[in-house]
């Protein structure tokens, strides 16, 4: 999927938002915005072994995963 394709959906899903159920449109919506890439942030845990922390779940991260671990965050290296 490209960025521009997940928007789309992402848009689609907030306009059927007032007539779905909630829940399961919440839950795509989620899954759809976990698809654009963020960056993590650095995180240096003082033990000689720097990790990163994803944006969404904040789970500490081995450096260069190209997904977070815990919440399937995809996460941009550029
Ligand atoms: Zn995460």
């Amino acid at each position: 999927m490209t960025n521009e394709q997940i928007e789309s959906a992402i848009e689609y899903a907030l306009q059927i938002a007032t007539t779905g159920n909630e829940e399961e449109i919440e839950t795509i919506i989620e899954a759809l915005e976990k698809q654009i890439p963020k960056k993590g942030m650095p995180y240096n845990s003082g033990k000689n072994h720097n990790f990163i922390e994803c944006s969404t779940c904040s789970a500490h991260l081995d450096l260069y995963y190209k997904h977070c671990t815990k919440c399937g965050q995809k996460l941009d290296w550029s």
